[in-house]
């Protein structure tokens, strides 16, 4: 594809084609989206119906298409067409150096002919002049037949089909310009009373191709760059891993790794699939993944994934996710799937696009036809047919959509990847835009502003038992929960051995704690909430001395009286306040959103600076908190863990989920940031704002080019100024608008987060 008007064009004939019902096509990406019904039409079908417009698809098979387990293979129908891409740059590439010294000929002959008028320099020889002017129509054959000929074809395809794409519009004003001066040389002398017959447009044909054959090379070039992300994810794919098998080490490729398998990683190798540690220990590297630069040490029980590097030690482990399960496998699908998803701010530059190119069919027809009716009387037919003429042509080759085509996926795709290598993960277009336009971030306690492990800091025991009954039968509870919570008293209790009892009729009550019988007593464990529903008598300014430090209370009570409580302490990520700050300084309101005890979560929230903090909600309250925030107008994000907060993550306008880096469900948020915390929502928020930027100045560009441009080629300011556009540098601003857009999206890759 060369250009948003092909989009337009595929896009138009899929839909058109019985059994399809939805056809997206990225021209950044160059890929279609194809949804049909089997029985109607097929691949093979469709790859036909647009061949004859000169373009063809690229059909993955079903194993690249990630149906079956063996994934890996699955890339290579990206690495395929990524190669045929590269063949096809040098092969444009080869074409426009071919070209270029024919083009300075043709500059040369131009400049010398112009200033030899107006007397700069000594006029040509009138030898030198012929033999000048005689090469010229054979570069511009070669020009136009060869280097030109997608040009011509674009044209033939018109003239057949009547479809136009940006193609067409370069083929029609070139070779107009062509066969004008054509029929000059072939009929000098019966023109000669009629028109001006020195003034022959050869050069025009020459250069402008050479300038658009430049301009492509150059945008097929950077956009294999934009595009080079996913590369660089494939790249950490591991090829072979070492299993043990009949007790003895062989190496596979990793498509045949099993669940279960034990795989011995030596010092320095790639992890190949994700999986728990089960024998040995080691630091590993899991940058590439998570965006963190510092090696985390791994033990026994730890999980490891695919593409992270051993750094030191040895150790076996247990595959748990092969193929397409792998965290590396779904980050690599997610990032393709969103760079090849639409903005919702392309919509216009589609819409404009999709017309463009008729319309600045009818502009060029228009102007030939206005130079000649109001040129005639002023200028004299020869000089209206002339201007007229060289109008036709620099409308024509100006007003290319392309620009205008490219301004929104390179961006998006260069976007979208710098996120990835980071440990941003964003799922589609859509979520990068609404992103930039976030004033309030709402954030959980635990895990996102704290470390999320917390410890259990101190015991009150309020009844006759002992302390160590106590909190066995507390630890014995929490052992059946998963909140951060239990994991610290139930850790606290098996560093000290106690017993773990068996419990019956465990439950948890959301928000709030949980129950369960121990040895046929019933106990409640939880907050204050829970002691209030159960209606059990309970000291409140007992725990205010440690909430007030920001603690968290975890009171044990029967149904009919307090036994206890023990406090817990989470730390806060060291990060956490520069990020509030950071957050401020966007001009973002951060809300603190939280189940814990209100004095506690107030404590914490001051101490990083959060603006606002509502406790004791439950997580349904935190929808309708988000809900209230949006009637207000609010565009709200919401980092949570992404597990138990998932319905208000779905609810936000931006979802999103802070993944530990090993154990995330990546599909469920809009945005999943990596070993997360809070300081990468600050850089998911700049990596917005600096896409939606480059977009905006994209499209400005792209626009102006246009604007500016058209009227100008046309001829309009010329009775007034004496302003008219010599085609060759409407050539030269069309090659260079498509080459600014891309380069200025590329310039987001360097950009500091
Ligand atoms: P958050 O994620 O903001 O902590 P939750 O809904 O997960 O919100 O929990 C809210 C509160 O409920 C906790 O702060 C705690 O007081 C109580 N709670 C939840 N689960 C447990 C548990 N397993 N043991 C004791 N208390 C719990
Ligand atoms: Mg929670």
């Amino acid at each position: 594809m060369h250009c948003a008007s092909c989009a337009g064009i595929i896009e138009k004939t899929f839909k058109k084609t019985e059994g399809v019902q939805s056809a997206e096509v990225n021209p950044g990406t160059e890929t279609v989206k194809v949804v049909f019904d089997e029985a109607k039409t097929n691949p093979q079908d469709l790859s036909q119906k647009i061949e004859k417009l000169g373009y063809s698809l690229i059909i993955p098979t079903a194993v690249e298409m990630g149906m079956s387990a063996d994934e890996h293979a699955g890339h290579l129908g990206l690495n395929q067409s990524k190669k045929e891409k590269l063949a096809e740059v040098e092969s444009m590439r080869s074409k426009v150096i071919s070209i270029i010294p024919l083009a300075i000929f043709s500059v040369f002959v131009m400049s010398w002919d112009i200033l030899g008028q107006y007397k700069v320099v000594p006029e040509m020889s009138h030898t030198l002049y012929e033999f000048f002017h005689h090469l010229l129509p054979i570069f511009a054959t070669y020009a136009l037949f060869v280097v030109g000929k997608p040009y011509l074809l674009g044209f033939y395809r018109f003239l057949r089909y009547g479809k136009a794409n940006m193609d067409t519009l370069i083929g029609i004003g070139t070779s107009a310009a062509f066969l004008y001066s054509l029929t000059i040389s072939s009929f000098e002398d019966a023109l000669r009373p009629f028109i001006n017959v020195d003034q022959t447009y050869y050069d025009v044909t020459i250069i402008v191709i050479t300038f658009i054959a430049l301009g492509k090379y150059l945008e097929a070039r950077s956009k294999i760059k934009t595009g080079d992300a996913i590369e660089k994810l494939l790249n950490l794919q591991a090829k072979t891993a070492l299993v043990i098998r009949d007790g003895k080490e062989v190496e596979i490729s990793i498509s045949e790794v099993k669940h279960g398998d034990l795989i011995v990683v030596k010092p320095g190798a790639k992890i190949p699939v994700d999986g728990l540690i089960t024998e040995g220990s080691s630091f590993v590297d899991e940058s590439m993944v998570t965006g963190e630069p510092m090696p985390v040490q791994k033990k026994v029980g730890d999980s490891v994934v695919a593409g992270t590097i051993n750094t030191s030690g040895a150790f076996t482990f247990k595959a748990t996710k092969v193929g397409a399960e792998t965290l590396l496998a779904q980050i690599i699908k997610m990032v393709e799937d969103a760079q090849s998803s639409k903005a919702p701010i392309q919509a216009l530059a589609d819409k404009i696009s999709s017309v463009f190119v008729p319309i600045t069919l009818v502009i060029a027809f228009l102007s030939l036809g206005a130079w000649l009716v109001f040129g005639y009387g002023p200028l004299g037919f020869s000089q209206a047919l002339s201007f007229g003429l060289v109008s036709f042509v620099g409308v024509l080759v100006i007003a290319c959509p392309c620009a205008l085509g490219l301004a929104t996926p390179t961006a998006i795709i260069v976007g979208v990847g710098k996120g990835a290598k980071e440990g941003i993960l964003i799922k589609d277009a859509a979520t990068l835009e609404k992103l930039h336009k976030v004033d309030t971030v709402i954030v959980d306690k635990t895990g996102t502003i704290t470390i999320g492990k917390p410890t259990l800091v101190d015991i009150q025991n309020l009844s006759e038992i002992k302390d160590g009954e106590l909190i066995s039968i507390l630890a014995s509870l929490e052992k059946k929960s998963e909140h951060p919570i239990a994991h610290a008293i139930v850790n606290y209790a098996q560093e000290k051995n106690m017993v773990i009892e068996n419990v019956a009729a465990f439950e948890g009550i959301q928000g709030k704690g949980l129950k369960g019988s121990v040895k046929d007593i019933e106990y409640y464990a939880g907050n204050i909430k829970l002691m209030k529903d159960l209606g059990v008598a309970f000291d409140v300014s007992k725990i205010e001395e440690f909430t007030a430090q920001g603690k968290t209370p975890v009171i044990l009570a029967t149904k009919e009286k307090v036994l206890g409580f023990v406090m817990v302490a989470d730390e806060i990520k060291s990060e956490s306040k520069q990020a509030v700050s950071d957050l401020h300084k966007l001009g973002i309101k951060v809300i603190m959103l939280t189940g814990d005890d209100e004095k506690a979560a107030k404590y914490m929230a001051a101490l990083v600076g959060i603006d606002e903090v509502v406790a004791h909600v439950l997580p349904q309250d935190k929808l309708a908190k988000i809900k209230e925030l949006q009637s207000q107008g609010k565009i709200v994000a919401m980092a949570g863990d992404g597990v138990n907060d998932a319905p208000a993550l779905a609810v936000a306008d931006v979802g999103i989920a802070m993944g530990t880096g090993t154990d995330v469900a990546i599909e469920s948020a809009g945005i999943t940031l990596l070993g997360g915390d809070v300081s990468k929502l600050v850089k998911a928020i700049k990596l917005s704002k600096m896409t939606m930027r480059g977009i905006k100045q994209n499209l400005f560009w792209a626009f102006i080019y246009n604007i500016v441009g058209i009227p100008l080629a046309a001829g309009v300011f010329y009775p007034i100024f004496g302003w008219l556009l010599n085609p060759v540098f409407a050539g030269f601003a069309m090659a260079f608008s498509s080459v600014s857009v891309v380069s200025n999206s590329l310039r987001i890759k360097a950009k500091k987060l």
